[in-house]
């Protein structure tokens, strides 16, 4: 008889995005006049750019003849979509070499399999409330996590204690429910922080295309000193509408060398690597042809053209909330909006009164960690005018 990996009973119920398609869809059921407003979602609604599908047909295209097919690619990615990566950090003032690139299909995979390069016995600190993966993939391996307090009077962004130390410090900014924004400080604290404890910081720069203030890092390797300590998840899913095409990255600097406990040294690229090496074989080279499109100058400017799209979107959903006095947080650089709900309802009470009252479809933050129990998130994934 099979021995279970039962850690997985201590996950939570993973309902959230099924339990509002069911409320929703009864919701329609009983009132199918009613128009609804959708502001739930997760998913980009704009379709890939031109620059995107050229580069997508040209890789199609190199599959139908003998000259040009590609079959199996090297794990780590090709080297014309870690080059066009590497010019993409170039040009936003980040210095970056395509070596430590990895390409995946998207940030979802690599921000839950890292967990397998750590020990069980790590102080892990993870934000709350954060986009979950996070936390499930080290519960599923049997890891205790610490979590990091983010509430309104740190505006959703903690901060290091210096008094307790760490070894793992999971970090979003910016981070996906609240929309909160480290600045430069900030960051520069905790790659001080974590250089000081030895600790690496796994830091999801998913949402990093919609920073619009040039002050703002948009990678932890803006910060001097972060190749010592931390490893970058990126993702085309939002920057580029590859929610469905996928595709992403992760850079993990071969200067992250750590002792093992024979005294010998071990190092995180290496190791990750390997894994990759072992566990996955490569993006579809189609998709990497479109990817690396997209990281050019003129197909970034296109996709700007969209994330400014939302962010209009943004500004609707904002100066609504500050018309009516509510306090939100986010909404500037970043895709969500996140405000606490009225009246100390929680936020499944909120979701079914605002479908009820308002036909307004939001996400729970009960869904992001226990501090998100009263908060409610909306999204600018919408299209203009429409319900
Ligand atoms: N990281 C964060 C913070 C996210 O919110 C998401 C998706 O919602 C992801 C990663 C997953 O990205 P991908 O589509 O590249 O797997």
């Amino acid at each position: 008889m099979p021995k279970l990996n039962e850690h997985y009973q201590n996950l939570k119920e993973s309902y959230l995005f099924s339990e509002i398609a069911h409320r929703v869809a009864a919701y329609s059921q009983a009132h199918p006049d009613q128009k609804i407003i959708r502001l739930g979602i997760g998913d980009v609604t704009l379709p890939l750019t031109s620059m995107a599908i050229d580069g997508l047909h040209e890789g199609v295209d190199a599959m139908a003849s003998s000259e040009t097919f590609k079959g199996y690619g090297p794990e780590q990615g090709y080297e014309f979509l870690r080059d066009a990566i590497a010019g993409y950090y170039e040009r936003n003032g980040v210095p970056m070499d395509a070596a430590d690139i990895f390409i995946s299909d998207g940030a979802k995979s690599d921000t839950g399999n890292i967990s397998e390069l750590f020990s069980a016995d790590n102080v892990i600190l993870i934000p709350d409330p954060v986009y979950p993966v996070y936390v499930d993939s080290n519960i599923m391996s049997g890891k205790q996590v610490t979590y990091l307090s983010g509430n309104a009077e740190n505006q959703f962004l903690p901060m290091p204690d210096h008094r307790v130390h760490a070894d793992i410090i999971y970090l979003c900014s910016p981070n996906n429910p609240t929309g909160a924004v480290y600045n430069r400080e900030q960051l520069k604290e905790w790659v001080d922080y974590a250089l000081k404890e030895h600790a690496v910081i796994l830091f999801d720069s998913a949402y990093e295309a919609f920073i619009t203030d040039p002050a703002l890092p948009r990678s932890i390797y803006a910060i001097e000193g972060a190749k010592k300590c931390a490893i970058e998840f990126g993702s085309l899913s939002k920057t580029a509408g590859f929610t469905g095409t996928r595709c992403g990255y992760t850079v993990v600097p071969r200067e992250l060398v750590f002792p093992t406990s024979d005294g010998r040294e071990l190092s995180l690229h290496a190791m990750w690597n390997r894994r990759q090496s072992t566990k996955f074989n490569g993006t579809s080279y189609i998709i990497q042809k479109g990817a690396a499109a997209v990281f050019t100058e003129e197909g970034m400017a296109q996709c700007m053209e969209h994330i400014h799209y939302y962010q209009e979107n943004a500004r609707m959903i904002s100066e609504t909330l500050s018309r009516k006095g509510i306090r939100f947080f986010g909404g500037i650089h970043s895709p969500y909006i996140w405000f606490e709900c009225p009246d100390g309802m929680e936020s499944w009470e909120f979701f079914d009164y605002l479908l009820n009252k308002a036909q307004i479809v939001g996400t729970p933050g009960a869904g992001f960690g226990e501090n998100g129990k009263n908060y409610f998130r909306l999204t600018s994934f919408g299209e203009h005018g429409k319900a």
